[in-house]
């Protein structure tokens, strides 16, 4: 079994990275920018958040975040957005979700620019994903297709079953793998007998949030499975993927955590170099 390494391959994709900002920097006298909006004082949203900062200026970006208490007015947030909009400094802007209740989560996603939606959230560019234009694509499915890709280069005709349809993980996966020919059938809380789904599935991604769901037994020999859940249990984080029995049968296999997870941060420092790219 081919033990994908997440952590590598986003390792590798920030070097990329970091060349072509450098790059860019020679040539145009300037690099690309993230600005992150942070509300709140939630430990893993404090932790991505960090990580993603962090990331940033590894590969030699312009990284602010900016910073919140829970109790900020909605228009505070919305007008700041705007700011962030008409700055040619900023090529990117992420807000940091869930945000706190009395903020609306679709007004400030449509709030930012489409060409600096680094999260692929914006209607715009989801409108645009699923005709087939260029788009932003969200920074999650968009890692998970790069590590299915790394393993089969060629995904035409392959039967893909992607088990959760959210609008961060499911639905963007869905236009990725119809992009690339594969036959896809998306499964969800109310699918009946979702085994009887999974074993047909020369890929399986599980975006659920339920920790080892996917057993041995569901997974067709040879299969590429990804796992994107990053379940809190007793015995430390776990996936959505029995890791230990699936291993047994799949032909590659992403660890939780060290698999989705790295990739999806190295995605978001390489929608903002796109934007960038797009903005000059
Ligand atoms: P979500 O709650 O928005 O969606 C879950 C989906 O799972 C829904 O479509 C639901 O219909 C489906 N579902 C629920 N129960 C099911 C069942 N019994 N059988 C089949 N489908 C079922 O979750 P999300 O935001 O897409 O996140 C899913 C998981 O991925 C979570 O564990 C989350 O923490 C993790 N996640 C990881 C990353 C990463 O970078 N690795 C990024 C985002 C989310």
């Amino acid at each position: 079994m081919i033990l994908i390494d997440g952590k590598k391959e986003a390792a590798s994709l920030r070097e990329e990275l970091k060349k072509e900002v450098s790059e860019l920097k020679a040539k145009y006298n300037k690099v690309p920018g993230l600005t992150v909006i942070l509300i709140g004082d939630l430990t893993p949203s404090q932790i991505y958040v960090r990580n993603k900062e962090k990331s940033a200026k590894e590969v030699g970006l312009n990284s602010e975040v900016i910073k919140y208490p829970d109790s900020v007015e909605e228009i505070t947030i919305l007008n700041k957005i705007h700011e962030l909009n008409q700055d040619d400094t900023v090529s990117g802007i992420l807000v940091q979700l869930p945000l706190p209740k009395h903020i609306n989560k679709k007004k400030v996603i449509e709030a930012i620019l489409p060409q600096k939606d680094v999260d692929g959230f914006h209607p715009v560019n989801v409108g645009n994903l699923s005709s087939g234009y260029d788009s932003s694509v969200p920074c999650t499915p968009l890692g998970c297709y790069l590590l299915i890709k790394k393993i089969e280069p060629n995904l035409n005709g392959k039967k893909a079953v992607l088990v959760g349809r959210s609008n961060l993980n499911g639905k963007p996966m869905t236009q990725l793998l119809l992009k690339e020919n594969c036959t896809v059938t998306i499964t969800h809380s109310k699918t009946k007998d979702l085994k009887n789904e999974c074993v047909k599935g020369d890929i399986i991604v599980a975006a659920v949030g339920i920790p080892e769901l996917i057993k041995g037994d569901w997974v067709k020999k040879d299969a590429i499975v990804i796992d994107v859940g990053i379940n809190k249990t007793e015995k430390g984080i776990v996936g959505d993927v029995d890791f230990r029995e699936v291993s047994k049968h799949a032909k590659a296999l992403t660890p939780v955590p060290g698999g989705v997870g790295p990739m999806t941060i190295a995605c978001l420092l390489k929608n903002t170099v796109e934007c960038f790219k797009k903005s000059i």
